[in-house]
């Protein structure tokens, strides 16, 4: 069964209409590289599938629960994980913190259970040794590791990335692309919005190019590549 399912999806703001009509389905463990200029839409369609922006139109279904109002946004929100282009981590919490926040607080998990899965997020993103740390003094390929970590840390069944690596310097750009290409090995569902273009042929299932609020285009790297 698909995990993602979108229908026709529409989203205003004002009189503006950011997303004209977006119809995906996404299968589980499916790596989906949405590429396109600036303003398309592509972080607003996959801010519409954990209602961070909710639609205004359409259709989404998120391994089988509909996402209408605010009704099952807690369930919806739960199975999906974001990461953002500014991280976002809690300055005035440790990283270790950071993590183990949502699973106590949401999940209800034991602070112990949650500190020991926590670093073992920690240390399959390569940073275990920072955990004690505050964000401020870690490096922003480090501190997107540990945004990662701590949207892997409540189990999600998909994760979304908007565009993850935009605001690192080149040299920490490898090391978030690194963990994200293990997530996507471990069979990861994945929507990912770059324009880290090896990413998008090394990694991705399908691509898919937005423009003007539409997917013109739902291809493969191959394809693509090959057909340019
Ligand atoms: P992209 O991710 O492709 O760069 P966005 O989804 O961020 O595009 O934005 C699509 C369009 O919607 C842009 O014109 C943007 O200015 C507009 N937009 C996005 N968020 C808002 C908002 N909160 N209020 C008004 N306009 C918005
Ligand atoms: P991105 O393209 O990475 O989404 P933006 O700079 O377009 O980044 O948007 C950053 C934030 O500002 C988002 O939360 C978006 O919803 C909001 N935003 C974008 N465009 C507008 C706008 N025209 N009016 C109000 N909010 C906007």
């Amino acid at each position: 069964d698909p995990i993602i399912v979108a229908r026709d999806v529409q989203k205003h703001f004002g009189n503006f209409h950011a997303l004209r009509g977006v119809s995906l389905t996404v299968h589980p463990g499916q790596v989906v590289v949405i590429i396109g200029p600036s303003g398309s839409g592509k972080s607003t369609f996959i801010r519409t599938i954990n209602a961070l922006d909710p639609h205004d139109g359409g259709e989404i279904v998120v391994d089988g629960i509909p996402l209408n109002g605010t009704r099952n946004l807690d369930a919806v929100r739960r199975e999906v994980g974001m990461v953002f282009q500014s991280f976002n981590l809690f300055p005035h919490l440790t990283v270790l913190e950071n993590i183990t926040l949502a699973p106590t607080r949401v999940r209800k998990t034991s602070k112990a259970e949650a500190e020991r899965r926590g670093l073992e997020l920690l240390r399959r993103v390569g940073i275990e040794e920072q955990a004690h740390k505050y964000p401020a003094q870690l490096s922003g390929g480090q501190q997107q590791r540990v945004a990662i970590a701590r949207a892997l840390a409540m189990d999600p069944k998909v994760m979304l990335f908007d565009e993850p690596t935009s605001a690192l310097d080149p040299e920490m750009i490898k090391e978030v692309l690194d963990v994200m290409k293990d997530l996507a090995r471990g069979g990861m569902t994945m929507l990912v919005v770059t324009h880290e273009m090896g990413f998008a042929r090394e990694v991705a299932d399908r691509l898919l190019f937005f423009d003007a609020g539409t997917i013109v285009e739902d291809t493969t790297p191959e394809a693509f590549y090959n057909n340019p």
